[in-house]
């Protein structure tokens, strides 16, 4: 499938109750939410959750748990740099033993070298990733926060011509964040085309309703970027995330488990996937009703002061000062 069409966020009507189905794709572990870039746009900077590596048991479990209950596809990232982790590579291989038909990374590819990724491959890797949000150096700086571009791109380049050149099977993808500082289609597309399987620029948003200014850089118009997420929302509904805390949460962009529904080192998730918390947030979200929740501010732009699903899978205290990011360029 093209990447183009695997990130359209899409959910079948059906699929759109309270009680809904479990779905098939879309199971994303994060087995880190440290990163080692800053980037303008990400609120992972401004985190106040604390940052871990994941429990190995609990990877286990929900890729054994998730491919029980129908799963075939899960993305070892959600909002850190998942290359960080040393066990990737046995945690993609878990997986394809177990049976999982694609297994993936999105990685911001300054660790992501070809002597890496042939390791991630030759343990199952079906795609992998790059965040590339620059088309040059300076913009990189700007944007990323650090000086990798030259390296990034030495990297991109090397696994695509590897691939290309012995027929691997995995896809090598770039995605681009645009901003009205960097949305230079022709120097992007110069960029890209022929070192990479696939790329696509997408405009920066308000990561969750957690940076509300983003307007102020985002390629979207004003009007869009308040719609760019209509309710309902289809994640709550098509995907199984499982924090680095081993909890399960509604969003990939709730980066302080303020959507967390269920404590998944103490459930299953045949019994967590429609559990009262999450049931209740979904109906919500289908009449519309999503004051108090980052969705409100997600989908409306706004900064209200967003409350959790369930208090005890969230360790903030103050509600009242998470907007930190001021993202002028
Ligand atoms: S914050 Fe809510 S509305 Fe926004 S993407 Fe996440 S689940 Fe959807």
């Amino acid at each position: 499938m093209e990447l183009k069409n695997r990130i359209k966020n899409k959910v079948d009507e059906k699929d759109l109750t309270s009680n809904c189905p479990f779905p098939k794709k879309n199971l994303l572990i994060e087995v880190t939410n440290h990163c080692n870039n800053k980037c303008l746009f990400c609120y992972n900077d401004c985190m106040k959750r604390k940052k871990q590596f994941i429990n190995e048991k609990i990877v286990t479990k929900a890729l054994t748990e998730a491919y029980e209950l129908g799963m075939r596809e899960v993305g070892f990232y959600v909002v850190g740099e998942p290359l960080l982790d040393k066990r990737l590579k046995d945690f993609i291989k878990e997986a394809k033993t177990i049976g999982y038909e694609y297994v993936y990374i999105t990685t911001n590819g300054i660790l992501a070298n070809l002597e890496t990724v042939k390791e991630l491959y030759k343990n199952g890797l079906d795609s992998i990733k790059y965040s590339i949000n620059a088309s040059n150096a300076k913009d990189y700086q700007m944007i990323h926060k650090t000086n990798s571009f030259d390296l990034v791109m030495k990297n991109l380049k090397s696994v695509y011509q590897w691939k290309k050149r012995y027929k691997r099977k995995m896809k090598v993808y770039v995605s681009y964040i645009s901003t009205d500082k960097t949305k230079n289609e022709k120097e992007i597309k110069e960029l890209f085309t022929g070192n990479c399987d696939e790329y696509v620029v997408m405009p920066a948003i308000n990561q969750g309703g957690l940076i509300p200014n983003m307007e102020e850089i985002s390629t979207k118009k004003e009007e869009d970027l308040n719609g760019h997420f209509k309710l309902p929302c289809p994640y709550p509904f098509k995907s199984v995330i499982v924090t680095v805390e081993g909890y399960l949460t509604a969003c990939c962009m709730d980066f302080e488990n303020l959507l967390a529904y269920a404590n998944f080192n103490e459930t299953s998730l045949k019994e967590a996937w429609n559990n009262e918390t999450i049931r209740k947030f979904r109906k919500n979200q289908l009449e519309g009703k999503v004051e108090n929740t980052i969705c409100h501010n997600c989908i409306y732009n706004d900064n209200n002061s967003p409350r959790p699903l369930d208090k005890n899978l969230c360790s903030l205290e103050d509600f009242d000062h998470l907007f930190c990011k001021d993202v002028r360029i």
